[in-house]
């Protein structure tokens, strides 16, 4: 059953790529388990996914740990600065930096364990009140701030559109993205050279492959509707 939302997902994907002349090679397709069981990630694992994204640290750890290791795990999630060690090197990608302290904490974490953490900056394109992230118009500044940290790497953006009924919508604010995405890499700035556009859920992948999204983090379309009942 997982597996027939999972081909609508990738058909879907397909799709948008023709429409944009994209080639589907450049589109990674997350699979968002947060809140659902390992048999239902092992399901999807064995449709040969292997990127699953998270959003609660120790819901990750407890996953990370007992699911095969050539999973990559992506936390998408907001992250505090005191759960950043539980996350560096268990995460191929922190998609969801929001502040120069968290950059930093990052980066410490990173150098004790002597690897380099692939991030993400996340912005707030829309400027949404409930949720994280940076205006457009700071990523430059923050961008240059945290340039010089040995021990992460800036792959690139992340965004959340907001919740739209049509997803035409969102469009605006994936091109804005990707403008300052192109932006910020015309300015060539010391150690930075983003090729990393995170953009498009459920309600709004396919206008996000078409505006250029490199990865897209799908949650509901495969897995369900979820359940926050049982939550603490
Ligand atoms: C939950 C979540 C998703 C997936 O959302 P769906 O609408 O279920 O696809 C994607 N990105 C982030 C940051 C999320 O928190």
């Amino acid at each position: 059953m997982l597996k027939d939302n999972l081909l609508e997902v990738e058909n879907n994907i397909k799709k948008s790529c023709e429409k944009s002349g994209r080639d589907i090679n450049e589109v990674c397709l997350i699979a968002v388990s947060k809140t659902k069981p390992n048999d239902m990630l092992m399901e999807v694992y064995n449709c040969n996914i292997r990127e699953f994204g998270e959003n609660y640290v120790q819901e990750m750890v407890d996953k990370v740990d007992s699911l095969p290791k050539d999973i990559n795990w992506h936390m998408i999630g907001h992250l505090q600065r005191n759960k950043v060690k539980y996350v560096v090197g268990r995460a191929c990608m922190i998609h969801s930096v929001d502040s120069v302290r968290l950059a930093e904490a990052i980066n410490t974490e990173a150098e004790k364990k002597d690897i380099v953490q692939d991030i993400l900056v996340e912005v707030n394109v829309a400027e949404e009140e409930n949720k994280f992230g940076f205006k457009l118009e700071e990523v430059e500044d923050f961008v240059k701030q945290i340039s010089k940290l040995k021990n992460i790497r800036v792959r690139g953006l992340m965004t959340s559109a907001p919740y739209v009924l049509n997803p035409e919508k969102n469009r605006t604010y994936f091109r804005q993205l990707k403008q300052l995405c192109v932006d910020i890499n015309r300015k060539n700035i010391d150690n930075i050279n983003m090729d990393v556009l995170s953009m498009g859920m459920t309600n709004d992948y396919c206008v996000a492959v078409e505006e250029g999204a490199t990865h897209i983090r799908v949650g509901t379309a495969i897995f369900g509707a979820r359940d926050y009942s049982n939550r603490q």
